[in-house]
């Protein structure tokens, strides 16, 4: 990437978008299962260091039981994290989540608020949760990034950066803005599905012909 100029990675970058919209053409979604913005928050932060499909699992009759921030707030520690357990490191996600649903009935009448300066002042919330929130409920472009983003965007060359947020940067740089939300999400599809952490299928890959690490990794 070093030697790389910015107008040649932004090429590079606009052919991955458009490959990657024709391999997964459906609206961009997040694989986490939710109705409200509330679900969605929750979900997320029960969504560190697991799987998706485990979070589902859980939130299946989690959310039917917890329905507003008060439902949470009121909670016992204890209570809540028989519930979550299983997504594990459930300690702090339960006192994450119950004092992010406090925070929210104390400054934001019990919604989630829409703006990434009130998410990222939540308890248990940073910017990879607050992208998400804005992305999928507020409709406010931004790069989700998670460990597949990070992974694919450092092998595709379009960032040098381990530094989440630096990559977040790196990736505004070069993406369209129109882009971000559906960019985040495909990347996150394509790592699943090809680029995978440990033997990525670069024969198979759509963006191999603009991938600087193809058959190298
Ligand atoms: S060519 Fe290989 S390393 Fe590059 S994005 Fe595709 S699967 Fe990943």
């Amino acid at each position: 990437m070093t030697d790389e100029s910015l107008d040649h990675r932004k090429t590079r970058a606009l052919r991955i978008v458009k490959h990657l919209k024709e391999k997964y053409p459906a609206d961009p979604k997040t694989a986490l299962d939710y109705e409200t913005a509330l679900d969605l928050l929750v979900a997320t932060m029960l969504s560190a260091q697991c799987t998706d499909a485990r979070v589902n699992i859980v939130t299946k009759e989690l959310l039917k039981k917890y329905r507003t921030a008060e439902d949470y707030a009121k909670e016992d520690i204890a209570a809540f994290e028989e519930h979550i357990k299983s997504t594990g490191f459930y300690h702090n996600k339960a006192k994450n989540i119950i004092a992010m649903a406090q925070a929210l009935l104390k400054d934001h009448e019990g919604e989630v608020p829409g703006t990434m300066e009130e998410l990222v002042n939540l308890p248990g919330v940073g910017r990879k949760t607050a992208n998400l929130i804005l992305g999928m409920i507020y409709g406010v472009p931004g790069i989700v990034c998670d460990t597949h983003v990070i992974r694919v965007s450092q092998r595709l060359g379009l960032t040098a950066h381990k530094d989440p947020e630096k990559i977040e940067y790196d990736l505004y740089e070069v993406i369209p803005q129109e882009e971000w939300t559906g960019f985040s999400n495909r990347l996150i599809m394509h790592g699943r599905d090809t680029c995978h952490a440990k033997k990525p299928d670069c024969a198979g890959c759509i963006v191999n012909y603009v991938c600087p690490s193809a058959f190298k990794v």
